[in-house]
């Protein structure tokens, strides 16, 4: 029993979480639960989703931020920098790298993932005996960390509209649907993946990567079996010009034409949005996946969230490039990029509601809810009875939200909290991290550190 737990969108005390099977069964008042345990200065939360990440690519983190030669660096020189790191990896660096990003992740509170996950291939393009060997060599990361995870399988079929094949691209690409498909119902069919600690969906990679016959085809095969779908869309200027030269239409007109926008589809990034296109988002019910640390990094470009907010489009986020992991980092980044573009504070602040931590709610939702609900996590994001037991503490004692009140601790939390003051970790019940530490966080370290 903590001293604080978040329920119902507040803080509240003398409350005792109640889990059974992995569950939460309830919440009760501290008078009710004699035997609890007694967790002195900590609050609960539920445990964060990340609803977008490569996990191999924290393999590059630090080696990118210097300048190419004969040029000027963006988006697209850094993917070449990226590629060359992703073609020298063995199956067994992918799981030392994935098990590093993912140990990070649960350090943060992090309980699940959705990795959009694209490497396929051996390092010369031939097919493993078993095609999906590297997905469930980062599945098999998750579950040594103990974290859940959505296995988002990339479909890539073309390095894009009227462009020469791309060879550093050939780990990844399956250019008929039905061998993606093929492939994706062998690992739907994996035990790993039928326990409930995880789960697949469906990542056509882009409009870019991905030709519009194809994408209606695995689509498809989604709906049919209530699959989360996720695709890039509208990241960079280039892709929306090409968009337009082979389709005639923006990447959310093109994918609206067809019906392939639901409630289950997020668009991740979603950056370039014509105005109409915000329209199609809210009557479609998709959601978006934002990955500010990410996009930041990258220079891609601002988010217009305010214009989600505003239409009711949901927004979760993503550690994406894992540049940096710490999900709050990237929630608080949803409106400080605002105030510095606009000049303003508070642009994401609701109207009607005056108080404390209206805006860190909302923000925490993108953290939580509305991840769960992009990666097809159900019941996820929250505590309450019949929700999966997923969640983590906060030492209130921790000097960056040291001396917060019940109503003013979430803003803390969302604006100032310093990753070391998550303390406790649960998912599905069994504790990962305790006092700050995971059981095999030593080991590894040691072996991505020395691979
Ligand atoms: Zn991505």
């Amino acid at each position: 029993m903590p001293d604080l737990v978040y329920a119902d969108g507040r803080f509240q005390a003398d409350r005792a979480v109640v889990c059974d099977d992995g569950k939460v069964v309830q919440i009760v008042d501290g008078n009710q639960a004699a035997n609890a345990i007694r967790l002195r200065n900590r609050a609960l939360l539920p445990g964060l989703v990340n609803a977008h990440s490569h996990a191999f690519q924290r393999v590059i983190r630090g080696r990118t931020e210097r300048r190419s030669q004969n040029t000027t660096d963006s988006f697209w020189t850094w993917r070449e920098q990226m590629y060359t790191a992703a073609n020298r990896l063995e199956p067994e660096d992918i799981y030392d790298a994935s098990r590093m990003a993912f140990l990070e992740m649960a350090l943060t509170g992090i309980t699940a993932v959705g990795e959009f996950h694209y490497i396929h291939h051996a390092r010369d393009g031939s097919i493993y005996s078993d095609p999906n060997l590297l997905s469930r060599e980062v599945i098999r990361a998750a579950r040594d960390v103990s974290i859940r995870i959505a296995l988002l399988r990339v479909a890539y079929a073309r390095a894009g509209f009227q462009t020469d094949p791309n060879p550093q691209q050939i780990r990844f690409i399956e250019s008929s649907p039905d061998t993606y498909l093929k492939h994706l119902e062998q690992l739907m069919g994996v035990p790993e993946l039928n326990d409930g600690m995880g789960w697949a969906g469906v990542a056509p990679h882009s409009v870019r990567a991905v030709p519009f016959d194809y994408l209606k085809h695995i689509v498809a095969f989604a709906n049919e079996r209530a699959l989360p779908v996720h695709m890039h869309v509208a990241e960079q200027a280039a892709e929306m010009v090409a968009c337009m030269e082979e389709y005639g239409r923006s990447p959310i007109a093109l994918l609206d034409t067809e019906g392939l926008l639901s409630p289950r589809f997020t668009a991740v990034h979603a950056i370039r949005i014509a105005h109409e296109d915000f329209d199609t988002m809210a009557r479609t019910g998709v959601l978006v996946c934002a990955c500010p640390t990410t996009e930041r990094n990258l220079g891609d470009g601002i988010l217009p969230v305010y214009g989600y907010f505003k239409d009711g489009v949901p927004v979760a986020l993503g550690t994406d490039s894992q540049i940096q992991i710490d999900l709050l980092e990237d929630a608080r980044e949803l409106e400080y990029h605002l105030r510095l573009y606009h000049k303003e504070r508070n642009v994401l602040a609701p109207e009607n509601d005056a108080s404390s931590s209206a805006l860190a709610r909302r923000l925490f939702e993108c953290a939580t809810i509305n991840g769960a609900k992009s990666i097809g996590f159900h019941g996820g994001g929250k505590l309450e009875p019949g929700a999966p037991a997923d969640f983590f503490t906060v030492d209130l004692d921790d000097p960056s939200i040291a001396g917060a009140s019940p109503d003013d601790l979430l803003a803390n939390i969302v604006f100032s909290l310093s990753r070391t003051a998550v303390r406790d970790v649960v998912v599905a019940g069994k504790q990962i991290i305790e006092n700050g530490k995971h059981p095999a966080q030593e080991a590894i370290i040691e072996s991505f550190s020395h691979r």
